[in-house]
């Protein structure tokens, strides 16, 4: 295989019984995908196969020579995990001992104060040709190499392991000169406004800049806008460049960033560069806030603790909830979260809390106020505002639309300031009638 050879072509083997049989979704083609993303590669298929030596070959005979391909699964070292053993039959190439992954993988369990399985023998083995990485996370290596004019990448199915070894199987393309150049993109990172209003509100924008590539998918923290031009295309790139400011422009107070981090490692570094502290009352999301706003190292910083007051009983008992607002208004309404944010907010001693109280479904709405009608509140230094919103899904999406607004509501207290409202009139998903502020 010469240079010139190379298509920047993508064939993608997702290896696994579970995945055929709906218990796991393939996860890892997406992930694989967007690693990919800034380069211009054309990702031709993507097979999804059992854990079966036939089905592992027919999808290795359908790729192309020239292609890239990634496999993911069955690198382990249980007698269903044939990876390794199908490509080195396909390729017709030995099985080597790998001794310096053998040494890695006893370091690892000495760590762990173990001696290493019987296992180990299998997943020091590397079809002739093909290097290992190191896996970061876990103890199958990734396997890269060429191989029958292929360009052959093996990932542990495990999605964190995988994911752990995707930047070096990035930097290992890269080096060997198998990707071409990256792609300029631009990103926009938005939260609390639907797709389909985000893709209007940039409909003048779009019709004007026809040789560009647009693209939006919605993330657990709401919608990314992606913008591309492809390398070589001078009037695209140059396009991209005027783009940039009216779509900032036209996006606003919607865009919680523009590079590729969450919504909470936003609010996470803004509150510790400021010093700020937080604490939260939930009663509908029961622990979903506090769990989201914790998942990344280091929240202890800001991250204080939580009341999970699903009781009407524990927001008057643990929150100080007064109990004429509940029996007047129930728990679903403006003056129970207010209430809730500033009873968390000076029993734990923060900063900053946040609340929310809703009808997450199916049971549980009424008229006034259906399923999905959620209250929640952002008490600052000084003032405390809330908003009620409708959200349309059912039980599990009002939930996790709920954990995404409010600590996007956070974020724009934090960059408003915490005496402006977090709310602006037309935001999409809040109604009008609320904002109420102490
Ligand atoms: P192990 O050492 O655990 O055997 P492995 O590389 O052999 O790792 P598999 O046994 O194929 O990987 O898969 C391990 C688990 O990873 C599966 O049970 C499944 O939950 C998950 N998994 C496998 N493939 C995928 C995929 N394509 N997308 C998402 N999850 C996956």
């Amino acid at each position: 295989m010469t240079e010139s050879d190379l298509k920047f072509r993508v064939n993608m083997i997702a290896v696994g019984d579970e995945l055929l049989e709906g218990r796991t979704a393939d996860t890892n083609s997406g992930r694989i995908q967007r690693a990919l993303g800034q380069h211009a590669v054309q990702v031709v298929g993507i097979q999804v196969v059992p854990d079966t030596k036939e089905a592992i070959h027919t999808a290795l005979q359908r790729t192309a020579a020239g292609d890239i391909v990634f496999m993911t699964g069955g690198l382990g070292s249980t007698p269903d995990d044939l990876t390794r053993d199908m490509v080195a039959s396909w390729a017709a190439v030995e099985l080597i001992q790998d001794d310096e992954v053998r040494r890695q993988l006893e370091q690892r369990w000495a760590k762990l104060g173990r001696k290493a399985g019987v296992g180990v023998h299998r997943q020091c083995q590397v079809p002739q040709g093909m290097t290992a990485l190191t896996n970061p996370v876990g103890s199958a290596p990734g396997l890269v190499g060429r191989l029958k004019d292929r360009i052959l990448v093996m990932l542990p199915g495990v999605p964190d392991e995988m994911i752990g070894l995707l930047p070096l199987v990035m930097q290992w393309l890269g080096e060997q000169g198998y990707l071409p150049a990256a792609r300029q993109i631009l990103l926009w990172r938005t939260g609390q406004i639907a797709e389909l209003a985000l893709v209007r509100k940039l409909d003048d924008i779009r019709s004007a800049h026809p040789r560009l590539h647009w693209s939006w998918w919605l993330t657990e923290w709401g919608v990314d806008v992606r913008l591309a031009a492809e390398p070589g295309h001078i009037e695209a790139q140059a396009q991209l460049a005027a783009v940039n400011d009216p779509v900032t422009a036209a996006l606003g107070h919607l865009v919680y960033s523009r590079r590729m981090e969450t919504l909470p490692e936003v609010v996470q570094k803004m509150m510790i560069e400021r010093g700020l502290t937080l604490s939260v009352a939930e009663s509908c999301t029961a622990g979903m806030i506090g769990a989201k706003l914790t998942d990344l190292a280091g929240s202890s910083a800001f991250f204080k603790g939580g009341i999970l007051a699903y009781s009407n009983d524990i927001k008057q008992e643990l929150l100080g909830v007064p109990a004429e607002i509940l029996e007047e208004h129930g728990a679903v309404c403006g003056p129970v979260v207010q209430a809730m944010a500033e009873g968390a907010k000076q029993r734990l001693g923060t900063d900053f809390a946040l609340a929310v109280s809703g009808i997450s479904g199916p049971d549980g709405g009424h008229v006034d106020k259906p399923v999905g009608t959620t209250w929640m509140a952002v008490a600052g230094p000084e003032k405390t505002f809330t908003q009620v919103y409708r959200f349309p899904g059912d039980r599990h999406r009002n939930r996790m639309l709920t954990v995404a607004s409010v600590v996007d509501s956070l974020r724009r207290s934090l960059e408003f300031g915490s005496d402006q409202s977090p709310w602006r009139s037309g935001d999409s998903w809040c109604t009008p009638a609320s904002g109420r502020t102490k």
